[in-house]
């Protein structure tokens, strides 16, 4: 049994990206918890969004599982080097990668740089995205509309083309998706519609990858407790964040990882074009 926070959470406020060392509670990325046990040997990740929240929990499980990782992220460097103090301390390495994903060169040059650095690509997690809350329609900006779209379904096809000549048979590209990808939250109306892009886009990749041995599949996590809640939403969705789970809380990162661990080791070899909740508890069918 674990006894991770509850709500209700105190009021916190951050601007977009946020910053995870000022978080309350700080989220979990299984920092002093995650033990790995060599699932993922020598293996070459890229993540994306691997500075803070889910993808630091990656990154870290990753590492601890003995794989080497690059992490891109748009401009937090003091949280991206806390994920690489923890990368190195497990004894492996791990390439930052700052900039826009919303540009095309930025989505080519991370590939180019880990595929420099490290000289092939195992497992690409697709994990960045942008999403802001509104009250009405009339409310989002066009510019944002079209940010979002960019942020986090096209740089992904993008990154995916990049990457896919850089990956042997037996490689995993996982994205992550959202429960908004089928539940869409209105006052999340592109960024839902980005996560039903992202569901589809798997679904579909995994078909024409499949010749390649290549696997791809998505994940869809309910609430967590990342930089991106305390950025986007208000204080009173903030207070009760997690609530309406049946588990009645947030997930924490660290509870997200074991399964892109799953997906991108060996072990997942005959997984492909498949959709994993980790919801507390909300169904998804
Ligand atoms: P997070 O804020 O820790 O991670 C998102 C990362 O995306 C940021 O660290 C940031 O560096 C990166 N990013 C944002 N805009 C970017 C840009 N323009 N260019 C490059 N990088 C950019 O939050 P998180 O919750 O761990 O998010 C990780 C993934 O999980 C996202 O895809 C998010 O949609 C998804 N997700 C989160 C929740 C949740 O409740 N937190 C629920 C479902 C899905
Ligand atoms: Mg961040």
């Amino acid at each position: 049994m674990t006894d991770y926070p509850k709500p209700p959470f105190k009021p916190q406020q951050q601007t977009v990206p946020g910053d995870q060392s000022r978080m309350d509670p700080y989220p979990d990325c299984g920092e002093t918890t995650y033990k790995g046990s060599g699932r993922m040997s020598n293996k070459i990740a890229l993540i994306t969004g691997g500075d803070s929240g889910i993808g630091r929990a990656v990154a870290i499980a990753y590492a601890r599982e003995g794989a080497d990782v690059a992490i891109s992220y748009l401009d937090e460097h003091e949280d991206a080097k806390e994920t690489a103090r923890w990368v190195e301390e497990a004894g492996r390495q791990c390439l930052l990668l700052p900039g826009d994903l919303a540009e095309k060169t930025q989505c080519l040059s991370i590939v180019d740089e880990t595929v420099k650095k490290f000289g092939r690509i195992d497992v690409l997690v697709n994990n960045a995205a942008f999403q802001m809350s509104h009250k009405t329609l009339e409310e989002i900006p066009d510019e944002e509309w079209v940010k979002t779209f960019d942020i986090n379904i096209t740089a992904m096809f993008r990154i995916c083309k990049a990457a896919v000549p850089h990956m042997a048979a037996g490689s995993s590209i996982i994205n992550t998706s959202s429960v908004n990808s089928d539940s869409p939250k209105p006052t999340l109306l592109p960024y839902a519609a980005t996560k039903g892009a992202i569901a589809n886009f798997t679904a579909g990749l995994a078909q024409l990858l499949g010749e390649r041995g290549i696997r791809v599949n998505s994940v869809a996590p309910g609430p967590i407790w990342t930089p991106l809640i305390v950025s986007t939403m208000t204080d009173e969705d903030v207070k009760s964040f997690g609530e309406e789970t049946p588990l009645g809380r947030p997930g924490q990162p660290v509870e997200v990882s074991p399964i892109y661990v799953l997906l991108g080791s060996d072990e997942g070899s005959y997984i492909s074009g498949t959709r994993y909740g980790v919801t507390g508890g909300k169904p998804i069918l």
